[in-house]
């Protein structure tokens, strides 16, 4: 907690710290041998918590808002011994990538090649973004202030910024860890994320934590989960066998990396991201380490992923305008102090003073992807790349989707357990390369810092073919960029419910 207190000024990670008289509370009341005892986890602000912090979301629409009750994912790991050290800060309601976008303010990536108290002395023109929208958790856990914590993934926010700040993050598969208290950004897609420095932390984090939650009528029901059991039978063997000594742990294992064509094009990658070899010579290195461990590589197809995109951010935004209706000034949150007349006066002020400008913008995109006069073109059209990605995902697999509707899902025998891609298309960028300020100036005037704010969104194109197939995903630590020295991360994706061996193949890496 000290050191919390000392370097969150600097790191701004934290938006509410616990004080030590309520650790000491937590302490007394949580059980002494549970498989989570002892453990600190920081808990993305967009969780509730009944531990007297608000709920806040990143947003002065919440700053004060206090849950009456609190998040299952959050009962399940103090239930079995975990401590809560604080909230962490994120990006307004789970928008962005780079954690700029927070009433509370930007995170600071402490993850520079020379340490965390280095890197928080570095002067503010060198510092880098924590990456988003979990980049409070990132943060967080990168600079040793929790073991573990909690963030949630729409659309990549728990791998990119594990990525930026060279921690594992995991998102699981959709539907396995209760969404109930999760503020929902975009509720098709949102999954709660987890984060953490060690594989063997992060799997008990993850086993306490997934149940079916009869509160989350998303929640995968005790069958769906025998029948992921079932289908990954083979899979779970083959990795169970290789422990002896001698052995090579991933033998038989078969990993797909999205093909590269020539000269430097691919479906996933785009060429700015081939061309940088700072980048791309740790995901090699790793690729050589899968290789010597047993692991044999094939390149796959996936054709529609670059559609993603496109696709994400109008489905994405279409299920926030609906969610976010909610915080109107009356039932929820801040309301515009004004006296006036109309309602219709009293949401639209206390939208345009809760909301945040990135929020606003992507409520204004949702409600028009919505309008009768746009659905057919955009939401529709959105749905159907949807589809198309899960079906070519599904495709590449050797197990099959235990959520298939056929009784018995097709096992491809030349297809591949997992995939693997790097986790983003470049190491942190700097913080000086994001307007974080409500101002429109720079935008208007299509500034540098408009194209910043694009490439963030590009940012997020290798994250999402997971989630728009719901599929487990996992970004680990690869090492460091040749040049700037900051973190790099890959990702390995599995089929859905695959996420016990997608964890386990991260520890024999280890
Ligand atoms: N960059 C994505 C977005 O802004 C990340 C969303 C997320 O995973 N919460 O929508």
């Amino acid at each position: 907690l000290a050191r919390a207190r000392s370097l969150n000024p600097r790191l701004n990670a934290f938006t509410h710290l616990s004080s030590s008289e309520d650790l000491i509370a937590q302490l007394e009341r949580s059980p002494w041998e549970g498989p989570m005892s002892g453990v600190s986890v920081g808990v993305k602000d967009m969780f509730a918590t009944s531990d007297g912090a608000s709920t806040s979301c990143g947003s002065r629409m919440l700053k004060d808002y206090r849950s009456p009750f609190e998040a299952t994912v959050v009962r399940r790991l103090r239930d079995s011994g975990a401590l809560l050290m604080g909230k962490t800060n994120m990006d307004e309601f789970g928008m962005g990538s780079a954690n700029v976008h927070s009433y509370f303010g930007a995170v600071t990536n402490p993850a520079g090649p020379d340490g965390v108290e280095e890197t928080l002395a570095l002067p503010q023109e060198a510092q880098r973004v924590a990456g988003g929208s979990s980049g409070g958790s990132a943060a967080a856990v990168a600079s040793g202030l929790c073991d573990v914590a909690l963030a949630s993934d729409t659309g990549g926010s728990t791998r990119l910024p594990a990525s930026y700040c060279g921690v594992l993050g995991f998102k699981p598969s959709y539907g396995l860890l209760s969404r109930h208290g999760l503020v929902a950004y975009a509720s098709s897609l949102d999954t709660v994320g987890l984060m953490a420095r060690e594989t063997e932390l992060l799997q008990r984090a993850f086993d306490v934590s997934s149940a079916h939650d009869p509160k989350d009528p998303t929640s995968a029901p005790s069958y769906a989960r025998e029948r992921a059991d079932e289908v990954h039978s083979r899979l779970r063997d083959r990795l169970a066998a290789r422990t002896g000594a001698g052995e090579q742990p991933l033998k038989g294992v078969r990993i797909g990396v999205p093909a590269v064509r020539a000269p430097l094009s691919s479906d996933v990658f785009p060429a700015s991201l081939l061309a940088s070899t700072a980048l791309l010579d740790p995901v090699r290195a790793f690729l050589s380490t899968l290789v010597s461990l047993g692991a044999s590589l094939t390149s796959v197809r996936l054709p529609s992923a670059p559609l993603g995109l496109s696709a994400y951010y109008v489905l994405a935004s279409a299920e926030a305008s609906s969610n976010l209706a909610r915080f109107d000034g009356v039932q929820f949150g801040y309301r515009a102090e004004e006296k006036v007349g109309e309602k219709e006066q009293l949401y639209a002020k206390t939208r345009t003073e809760g909301f945040g400008k990135e929020v606003r913008k992507r409520l204004l995109l949702g409600t028009f992807a919505l309008s009768a006069e746009a659905f057919d073109n955009y939401y529709l059209q959105a749905q159907r790349v949807r589809r198309l990605i899960q079906l070519e995902l599904d495709d590449l697999f050797r197990s099959g989707n235990p959520l298939s509707v056929s009784t018995s899902p097709t096992r491809r025998d030349d297809g591949v357990d997992f995939l693997l891609h790097p986790s983003a298309m470049s190491t942190a960028p700097l913080l000086s390369s994001y307007s974080t300020s409500d101002a429109p100036s720079a935008s208007a005037k299509g500034t540098d810092s408009t194209a910043a704010s694009r490439s963030a969104y590009v940012q997020d194109l290798l994250s999402l073919p997971a989630s728009l197939a719901g599929l487990p995903a996992l970004s680990i630590p690869a090492g460091r960029a040749t040049d700037d020295g900051w973190p790099v991360g890959v990702t390995l994706v599995g089929q859905w419910g695959a996420d016990g061996q997608v964890l386990e193949v991260a520890r024999r890496i280890e």
